[in-house]
């Protein structure tokens, strides 16, 4: 294999189904197809949301960080006092969103590697008092952590607060039932666990949330205001041509694509996204047991451990070479994020069309085995063997 594999934490490999899509001479926004891709694609997200009918998908042409505005944008007004739980260096980004809107914002944080504990969201929601809403990142990649949804929602209902979930390294990989959690809104970018190319921002949004948008006092700035698209999307879904801002239309007819095999993955025997949750959770438990027989620790606590990536502290007398070691060997691996501990770590990536693809995944095992003992090593072999017997 010429081409080396991509196992960072998005952008991901890609299924031979979806790069087929996304390569064709570039429709128009009103074309036939791209309105019944686009329609479907709406319709299949409340799937893999796993969200209620009344609620609405949303799909706009830009990366995961514009769903991060607009979710803030479209719930925020200044003076708003607002809860983040900081898990990383994604929700200190969301943090920094809600403060150039002027809202009063309260940090619930946790040592790197950690979750807020339940008493101390509560604690903050109570001293807070009228809290609009609450702001978690399900997975942050920058640390490998992963809140429990469940928790965050509780406690916001409790506290009469919507919950706003950055899903951008989670959505279609970890266990996320948007209606039975209650949650107001969940986004993502299409360049992960989705197992599209970048370019696309989606989220599903509760009834609640888009009448609170109709309630500010100011509209926000006009790409981002839902109320700007909601014709669009409904448009779409009753697959009718209309046009507000142009969408990626390459990126529609590969997503119809991507949502379609999550939802049943014929060539891998997996139906429904809760089998593609459980594939991801099967992967990352043999990635780990791999990881621990190289002698490699998470920098995440057992207990809060994405199935979405790895975040590996380098051992002892290792640095970011051994980044490029592991490219050498054909595998491209991410380095640290966290601003403080950038340099101890490095991030290997494990969503989408890669967890169907045990090679990929050998592969991966074999070249971190390799950049840290030479070949034929029988940490690397051990390591293998675990895999093998995981997946
Ligand atoms: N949130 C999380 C958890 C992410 O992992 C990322 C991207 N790594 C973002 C937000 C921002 O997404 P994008 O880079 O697509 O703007």
């Amino acid at each position: 294999m010429n081409k080396k594999i991509l196992m960072i934490p998005g952008p991901v490999e890609v299924s031979p189904a979806v790069t087929e899509a996304f390569s064709v001479a570039p429709p128009s926004h009103l074309a036939p197809q791209v309105l019944e891709a686009f329609g479907a694609s709406l319709e299949m997200m409340r799937q893999v949301w796993r969200a209620s009918a009344d609620s609405q998908p949303f799909i706009l042409a830009g990366s995961g960080t514009l769903f991060m505005d607009s979710a803030a944008a479209n719930l925020v007004a200044p003076g708003d006092t607002v809860v983040v739980v900081e898990t990383g260096y994604f929700s200190q980004r969301t943090a920094e969103i809600l403060r150039r809107l002027q809202a009063r914002v309260i940090i619930v944080e946790a040592a790197p590697g950690q979750v807020p504990s339940r008493e101390e969201l509560t604690l903050a929601l109570e001293r807070g008092g009228d809290v609009r809403a609450v702001f978690a990142t399900h997975v942050d990649t920058s640390t490998g952590v992963r809140v429990d949804p469940a928790v965050i929602t509780a406690v916001a209902e409790a506290h009469g607060a919507l919950t706003v979930f950055d899903g951008v390294c989670a959505t279609g990989a970890e266990d996320f039932a948007m209606e039975a959690l209650g949650a107001d809104v969940y986004y993502t970018g299409s360049q992960k666990a989705l197992g599209l190319p970048a370019g696309l921002a989606l989220a599903v949004v509760s009834p609640r949330a888009l009448a609170r948008r109709r309630q500010l006092p100011h509209p926000p700035p006009i790409y981002v205001d839902w109320e700007s698209w909601l014709p669009i999307m409904h448009a779409y879904e009753a697959r009718k041509p209309s046009y507000f801002a142009t969408p990626a239309t390459n990126h529609i007819l590969a997503l119809e694509v991507g949502l379609r095999e999550i939802l049943d993955d014929t060539l891998n025997g997996l139906h429904g996204v809760e089998a593609r949750w459980a594939r991801h959770q099967r992967v990352a438990t043999a990635l780990r047991a791999a990881w621990s027989l190289l002698g490699l620790q998470l920098i995440s606590h057992a207990s809060c451990t994405a199935r979405t990536l790895s975040a590996i502290r380098y051992p002892e007398g290792r640095d970011a070479t051994l980044v490029s070691a592991i490219g050498e060997r054909g595998v491209v691996v991410a380095g640290g994020l966290y601003p403080t501990l950038k340099d101890t770590y490095f991030r290997v990536g494990h969503m989408g069309y890669a967890t169907t693809q045990s090679p990929m995944l050998e592969q991966t095992v074999r070249a971190v085995g390799e950049a840290l003992f030479g070949e034929g090593a029988s940490q690397t072999e051990a390591a293998l063997q675990a895999l093998a017997q995981g997946l």
